[in-house]
């Protein structure tokens, strides 16, 4: 148990058309808070209109039970209908202030529960790195989690508290979650979950107390190689497998160092036993590039991981196949990137790790004048931004948790991260005003 497993590939088949649910955005929800369950009040962007704003206590009815402003100004777009109600806000404030109380636990090391390595770190450092370990967990939660109906979902598959904080992050980041959910094969139970944080927040209470059953701690063991305690877990997950870019041999890496090259710290390097590369997060970051590059998109129904991250999904279309192949294959067709003739996809790979250097670093300036016609460096950046190191996921979901630790910062600092602070009707108005405020 002294590390955990990577994830699975990304490049796998494309589900079938009966495994990719459709949010239907004309059948109105009218959820009743006698059943969670169908209120999605922290959505994931499901539809281009959505997408350029994050849904944070968002919800599509007017079925409220406190009212808001009868018009919500979202950036450029103005919505009838109101976008959160009071017992959703609650819950989500009450799961910000266990996010709050992880990050003090930790921060403080009170107890001193923490590996002696990390005991001595100043207090960013000590959570950027059991972030890092929550993001690994998350990673094990997303393949192994399965779907089910809600109240015996919490029993059964509801994630500790660092795992529920990396979800939430990354949906904060809907375009991305949303695109992920479509391109990632690890993503797709979470994609058919859709919005199901917050209503399992509201059946399993409050957050920072929640216990699990002995059996669901038994099978989060079994699931995930780790502990459901995270502060317990991390004194046992020291280490984490890498893949090596150049030889593909699995690596076993630790976490923290000396010396400041673990994986959880800012100059990741190891070298590779079998055929000595040093690798960085930089060539973890050019491997995934390269896989997703030469990845055969041409072939019907491979699914949409053949595609690279950001290309996707766009302000149009949830799954823009048009846009992303036109990408796609201006890239591959580039001097810089494209393939020799009569070699197979493996060696173009490796031909464009070499030419590279083992490193991402190189590439924007080698791709960025391929794509000028079409919003060129902007696109580019984006697609090269999900390309950091070897986690699957398009975002650095460590950045984004320490992201929202500053909101969570300024809701506490108002106290409304505290019990029954709102637990007055009038507070209740307030407080559903200004979350809609916070969306705009
Ligand atoms: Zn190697």
């Amino acid at each position: 148990m002294s590390n955990i497993a990577r994830g699975p590939s990304k490049i796998a088949l494309r589900p079938s058309s009966s495994d990719l649910p459709r949010a239907s955005s004309t059948a109105p929800l009218r959820p009743s808070t006698s059943d969670p369950s169908r209120s999605p009040t922290l959505a994931p962007a499901r539809s281009p209109a959505s997408a350029s704003f994050h849904a944070l206590g968002a919800r599509p009815s007017a079925d409220v039970d406190v009212a808001g402003p009868s018009q919500h100004q979202i950036g450029a777009k103005t919505l009838a209908t109101p976008l959160v109600t009071a017992p959703y806000a609650k819950a989500h404030l009450r799961l910000l202030a266990a996010f709050k109380a992880l990050r003090t636990a930790v921060e403080d090391n009170a107890g001193a529960r923490l590996p002696e390595m990390v005991a001595g770190l100043d207090a960013a450092r000590r959570w950027a790195w059991f972030v890092g370990l929550a993001v690994d967990r998350f990673e094990c939660w997303a393949d192994s989690v399965k779907p089910g109906s809600l109240r015996s979902w919490v029993r059964t598959q509801l994630p500790p508290l660092d795992v529920l904080m990396v979800w939430h992050a990354y949906m904060l980041n809907p375009r991305w979650y949303a695109e992920d959910c479509e391109r990632l094969p690890l993503m797709k139970t979470l994609k058919g979950l859709g919005d199901r944080l917050l209503p399992a927040v509201i059946v399993a209470g409050d957050p920072a107390t929640y216990q699990p059953t002995r059996e669901r701690r038994m099978s989060w063991l079994a699931d995930t190689g780790t502990h459901w305690d995270p502060l317990e877990a991390s004194r046992d997950m020291t280490h984490r497998r890498v893949t090596c870019p150049k030889c593909a041999q699995d690596i076993e890496t630790p976490y923290m160092t000396r010396d400041g090259t673990g994986y959880a710290q800012r100059t990741f390097a190891v070298t590779c036993p079998s055929c000595r590369l040093t690798v960085r997060k930089a060539a973890l970051g050019l491997a995934k590039f390269a896989d997703d590059l030469v990845s055969d998109h041409e072939t019907p129904h491979v699914g949409f991981g053949v595609y690279l991250a950001g290309t996707l999904h766009t302000e149009a279309k949830t799954t823009d196949e048009d846009h992303a192949t036109r990408i796609k294959n201006a890239l591959i067709r580039s001097k810089a990137l494209r393939s020799r003739t009569q070699i197979t996809r493996a060696q173009w790979r490796q031909e464009i790790l070499e030419k590279f250097n083992y490193s991402i670093a190189a590439l924007p300036a080698a791709v960025s004048l391929l794509l000028l016609d079409g919003g060129g460096r902007r696109i580019v950046n984006r697609i090269l931004s999900a390309y950091t190191d070897d986690r699957p996921f398009s975002i650095d979901l460590v950045g984004a948790v320490i992201r929202q630790g500053s909101f969570i910062e300024k809701m506490h600092s108002f106290g409304w991260t505290q019990a029954d602070f709102f637990d007055a009707p009038q507070d209740e108005v307030v407080l559903v005003h200004a979350i809609t405020r916070y969306h705009a």
